[in-house]
């Protein structure tokens, strides 16, 4: 071996800013299927999938295929100056596949966190409205306007303000924190809040992830969403579901929001759609989409054609190897062992989730007290034995699994044996 892993990290530390982390030291050579092999030829079984990115497996036979064609022709022309069909095609997919049965326009960004932001230009500009309101819990990224929708101040926000206006949090439905409260009802405490701090008039969008990603994979009550969609219906308020980390076949469907039959206006997309190229979109209402003037939208990569020939491979490979079923499989899977694990173990105080994208959130036993202390023990432990894990939620006290949806039975199980023996 020619280089090491700690040799890397040494040279990190004199090259590399301190502020972006990783979560483990450890330097990647390859990765395929469900591992991630290091420098040094040690291997791990991938829970991760680059947080929800790469759904169809790393290096993907059809999107190595695509990219390899694609990086041949051209590799960039800016869709603003001269057009080419992928980015058409993607569009065309996208408006496709997401919720509803309206006419649809997308357009295609680099990030999440740009799909969101153009998802709010776009909400504004067709409403003339300037209030967004997001919810409590809620991670939409770390520009300057997402620093402002997402909630949780460390690591995201902090000494990083002032930040964007017109922004309104009310509380999310997270039954095991609410008390239970029922879908309804917590939507309704929801918009009370909006109506009498904010007043429906004045807000563009209503901005939700239908599980929340880095909030901590919380499901919201059945009935929560589809609530907050009527109301935005009859408020003339934009609903944008954001997907980002649930979308592309993660909870079982494609979408989350197909899970409660909920249609958004806006769904922003981005992690999953390409296979680990850099690609997101916003995909909603024609009527929306096309407010915007000519030219009041794009950037200089969005839509890059080699992301753009990734995303249409990624897409035919969820589609043709129904990774769908796939993901469902996994839940069922990670979900009776968590479940198992959870009997055993008191500081399991919940294993929420859908599909591939589930989680368990770790209290001091015999309350609902976070405790992040043994979450980061037993996730070090993980990594130690083998397993990429990963723990997200405001209180850092969640531990969520995301494995790529072509992990084989064999290393799901393996992942889920150091699993139980990481809880001891
Ligand atoms: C990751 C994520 C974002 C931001 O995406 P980036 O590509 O990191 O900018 C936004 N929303 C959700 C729900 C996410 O999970």
């Amino acid at each position: 071996m020619s280089v090491s892993s700690e040799e890397l990290h040494k040279r990190r530390g004199a090259a590399v800013a301190r502020g972006v982390g990783s979560t483990i030291s450890a330097y990647v050579d390859h990765a395929g299927g469900g591992t991630i092999t290091d420098v040094e030829g040690r291997e791990w079984i991938d829970f991760a999938a680059g947080i929800a990115v790469t759904n169809v497996g790393n290096s993907a036979p059809r999107v190595v295929e695509a990219v390899k064609a694609q990086v041949e022709r051209f590799t960039h022309t800016c869709f603003m100056v001269a057009p080419y069909e992928s980015y058409v095609a993607v569009c065309e997919q996208l408006n496709a596949l997401t919720p509803g049965d309206f006419e649809k326009r997308s357009a295609l960004f680099n990030s999440g966190a740009e799909a969101v932001e153009n998802a709010v230009k776009i909400a504004r500009h067709a409403t003339g409205r300037p209030a967004v309101v997001v919810f409590d819990h809620a991670y939409h990224g770390r520009t300057n306007l997402t620093m402002a929708l997402t909630a949780k101040n460390m690591p995201y926000k902090h000494r990083f303000g002032p930040f964007a206006g017109e922004v309104y949090r009310v509380p999310m439905s997270y039954p095991l924190r609410d008390g239970g409260l029922d879908g309804p009802t917590a939507a309704a405490r929801a918009i009370e809040m909006v109506e009498k701090q904010v007043g429906a008039e004045n807000v563009a969008a209503l901005l939700i992830e239908p599980i929340q990603g880095e909030g901590g994979f919380v499901v919201p009550a059945q009935g929560f969403l589809p609530a907050l969609r009527e109301w935005a219906t009859r408020a003339g308020v934009v609903f944008v579901a954001d997907e980002i980390q649930t979308g592309f076949c993660r909870t079982g469907d494609w979408f989350a929001c197909q899970h409660e039959g909920v249609e958004p206006d806006l769904v922003t997309l981005a992690k999953g759609i390409a296979g680990g190229l850099p690609l997101a979109a916003v995909t909603g209402r024609a009527e929306l989409m096309d407010a915007v003037h000519v030219g009041g939208l794009g950037g200089t990569y969005g839509g890059n054609p080699i992301a753009c020939a990734a995303a249409l491979a990624a897409i035919e490979t969820l589609r043709e190897l129904d990774l769908a079923a796939a993901a469902r499989r996994i839940g069922q899977v990670m979900g009776d062992r968590l479940r198992g694990i959870a009997a055993r173990d008191p500081r399991i105080a919940e294993v929420r989730g859908r599909g591939a994208m589930l989680a368990v959130e770790i209290v001091v036993p015999g309350t609902l007290t976070p405790d992040p202390a043994a979450t980061a023990a037993v996730s070090a432990a993980c990594h130690a034995a083998g397993l990429l894990t990963l723990t997200c939620g405001t209180y850092g006290n969640v531990l969520r699994f995301l494995p790529p949806l072509v992990i084989s039975e064999d290393e799901l199980a393996r992942g889920l044996d150091i699993l139980e023996e990481a809880f001891g």
